[in-house]
């Protein structure tokens, strides 16, 4: 029967079990010259991670003369994670081992101004979909990754005031699904999300300081502030989409301001001032759109500039350089080594883009841009789900967390360890 570690030896089980899992150390020299334990405590530690079934030593690698080294590996197929990834007008659905490979996804557009009952019974059918039709489904249901695109108070996994989100307000997120899945359950917000998914294995991997932006319907952006995801005293660090950028009284914001960035760079006020662009006459492309939708978006702002149209260019322009200037104060307040650009606006040309990064090296200081790299999300639409897989692993094998699952060799039925510690 095993039984939870000493107080004192948690700490390096959780140090060494990190180290293997994010492929830091493969070998117990690794292990020893990169947590600063002795031989004997990682020997010790590693012994028990492999009796526990968390850790493989498989195959061979590379010789080096005498006897070839065997390697440490996380065991990944322990168990599995469900998540989904709600945006303003998307649902991503995934199934992933607990080393964040997608298994099995899914993803439909949806109205997140539907509300929680509607959106999250959504949620309840493309995960027993996934569950379904997924071949050899490893061991048993770890845990539950939701994102939201709006504030979410980290703690009790609740949205807070969500300004694109009627309805959702304090609806009890972690707990409708810790209750009907019987698994543990965390909720953070989309942003968040895209953050750790690019940190973890996109743009990211190897910063101990970034910033991700997210040009989408709404802006907001995550922070990897001294290689951990800096959620702020009650999770709503990196909210830059409601700092305000112009004074002007008629630029209203959906959050209740005036002259928030999000109100006059984001996706929505791109396809706004498009139609007005299109009505004005001075933009066939968009006239053309908004005779074929009753509508501009941003998405055909986009591809009219991606034709050379003058108009259109200079909407996404225009955007990008006030992405830009706020982003110029966030590299002189906050010193990062790299800006990941993401999000479907972002990502739709290179005109935002361009535009971003130019204002961005014109307005910093020249220390801070001195090694500064801008570049744009590499996961795409994915880095939602690899995001929230990563959340919750590692909240189940963070040192408050671990302890409550293991004696009982895995978190499965276990809703409370997400409220544990
Ligand atoms: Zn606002």
């Amino acid at each position: 029967m095993l039984t939870v570690p000493a107080e004192e030896t948690l700490d390096a089980l959780v140090a060494v079990l990190d180290e293997i899992r994010l492929g830091r150390s493969r070998s117990r020299s690794e292990l020893i010259a990169r947590t600063g334990l002795g031989r004997a405590v990682v020997a010790q530690r590693v012994g028990e991670l492999i009796e526990r079934g968390l850790v493989r030593e498989v195959g061979y690698g590379r010789s080096t003369g005498g006897r070839p080294p065997r390697q440490l590996y996380f065991h990944a197929e322990a168990g599995h994670v469900l998540v989904a990834d709600l945006g303003a007008t998307s649902i991503d659905v995934a199934v992933t081992t607990l080393d964040g490979r997608i298994l099995a996804h899914r993803d439909e557009p949806a109205d997140i101004g539907d509300g929680p009952e509607r959106c999250l019974g959504r949620v309840d059918q493309l995960f027993a979909e996934l569950r379904s039709s997924t071949r050899d489904l490893p061991g048993e249901l770890w845990g539950i990754g939701i994102g939201v695109p709006g504030p979410v108070e980290f703690r009790t996994g609740t949205p807070v005031s969500p300004p694109i989100m009627p309805g959702w307000d304090g609806y009890p997120v972690r707990a409708r699904f810790a209750a009907a899945y019987d698994t543990p359950v965390w909720v953070d917000n989309d942003v968040n999300l895209l953050c750790l998914g690019e940190w973890r294995s996109g743009a990211a991997v190897g910063h101990d300081n970034v910033v991700v932006i997210k040009v989408g319907t709404g802006i907001g952006a995550g922070i990897i502030s001294d290689g951990r995801l800096h959620r702020g005293a009650q999770g709503s660090a990196g909210d830059v989409g409601h700092i305000q950028v112009v004074d002007e009284r008629a630029v209203i914001c959906r959050c209740g301001n005036v002259g928030c960035l999000e109100a006059v760079a984001g996706g929505a006020a791109i396809g706004r001032d498009g139609e007005a662009v299109a009505r004005e006459g001075r933009s066939e492309r968009l006239l053309a759109a908004l005779d074929q939708h009753g509508q501009v978006s941003a998405a055909d702002v986009a591809r009219a500039a991606s034709y050379g149209d003058p108009a259109a260019v200079e909407l996404l322009e225009a955007a990008g350089r006030r992405i830009g200037r706020m982003l110029a104060s966030v590299v002189n307040f906050f010193n990062p080594s790299l800006i990941v650009v993401g999000g479907g606006v972002a990502l739709s040309g290179d005109h935002l883009l361009s535009a971003t990064r130019e204002t961005v090296q014109r307005r910093s200081l020249p220390l801070a841009t001195r090694e500064l790299v801008i570049s744009r999300s590499s996961l795409g639409g994915l880095a939602g789900v690899i995001g929230a897989s990563a959340m919750v692993v590692d909240q189940l094998f963070a040192r408050e967390h671990i302890a409550h699952w293991m004696a009982a060799g895995g978190p499965a039925g276990m809703p409370e360890v997400a409220l544990a510690g």
